[in-house]
């Protein structure tokens, strides 16, 4: 990892003052910090190098900071550097002081679909951006949206945790995500036996499905007591638009939905597609405008 870092120092106390908790992850916390010359704020993605247990885990931290490098969108957090000591690694980024789209979600319950379309847009925008690198997220959800500060409605794509890259004669492999926004072709992987189907950028596509219904409903469209049974919902695409949630929300964006939440990736919207859907046109297009 020390060969990935810009910085070895003895102590990140040399270089910030670390501050309160934003967030926590995996393997991960992340905290606000102030870089000691500058005198501005941070957030600082802190991973204890013990708790890289395994070649996989450490895999996972060097594929992050490596695509993280590959980055700069106005809509994808930016990397400042990374520093490391014997202990720790810590991934510097610009900080995001607007919390959780998570957290809006529930304050607000469901989104208007007019703010609906703007934010929709705009991640649109990031995920653009990644496919053309080749660069599947394989996380995209409400935890790791944020908004840039407490009064604005411009937001970034966060934690690169799970991305992969892509490519034609290397599809990606493996159970990754969360339950609740996984593609069915992405939990073929999830028993161990490495017999699923390789699979690529359409299953961010169906993720992004997912966050959709859920900007709008302020539901979950695939729901179980048990972990088994949500699975084997996400599997079939069985989901329902309830009245109670979706009788005032328009045709084209139930229609939109529908185009992702379709369990074969070939049949499933593209990036192409769901851009050019008419329910977002006008959101798009004020989107391309702002990057
Ligand atoms: P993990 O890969 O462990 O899920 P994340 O990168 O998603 O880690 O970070 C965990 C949480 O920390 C996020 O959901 C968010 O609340 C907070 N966080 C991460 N990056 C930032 C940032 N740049 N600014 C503010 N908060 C952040
Ligand atoms: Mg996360």
């Amino acid at each position: 990892l020390k060969a990935l870092a810009d910085a070895d120092v003895t102590n990140i106390s040399e270089v910030y003052c670390m501050g309160e908790e934003l967030g926590r992850g995996r393997f991960s916390v992340v905290r606000q910090a102030t870089h000691l010359k500058e005198n501005m704020g941070y957030a600082v993605k802190e991973v204890e190098n013990e708790s890289l247990d395994d070649e996989e885990n450490l895999e996972a931290l060097e594929t992050e900071i490596k695509i993280l490098r590959k980055l700069r969108h106005p809509h994808i957090v930016n990397l400042k550097e990374v520093v490391t000591t014997d202990a720790y690694t810590y991934i510097i980024m610009e900080l995001l002081s607007g919390g959780e789209l998570f957290h809006r979600i529930i304050e607000k319950g469901c989104f208007p679909e007019p703010e609906a379309q703007n934010l929709f847009a705009q991640i649109l925008m990031s995920m653009e951006y990644l496919h053309g690198m080749n660069i599947v997220h394989r996380d995209v959800k409400p935890e790791n949206i944020l908004y840039c500060s407490a009064g604005s409605n411009d937001i970034k794509l966060i934690d690169f945790g799970y991305a992969g890259i892509w490519s034609a004669e290397k599809p990606l492999t493996g159970l990754c995500g969360t339950p609740d926004y996984v593609a069915p072709e992405v939990l073929t992987w999830y028993d161990e036996d490495d017999t699923g189907t390789p699979y690529g950028k359409g299953s961010d596509m169906w993720s992004m499905g997912v966050l959709l219904y859920v900007i709008l409903s302020g539901c979950s469209p695939f729901n179980g007591e048990e972990e088994e049974q949500l699975l084997k919902l996400v599997a079939e695409a069985k989901y329902e638009f309830y009245e109670k949630e979706w009788e005032h929300v328009s045709a084209e964006a139930k229609e939109l939905i529908t185009k992702l939440l379709v369990v074969d990736p070939a049949q499933r919207y593209t990036m192409e597609q769901t851009l050019a859907h008419p329910w977002l046109a006008e959101a798009v297009a004020k989107a391309r405008a702002g990057v």
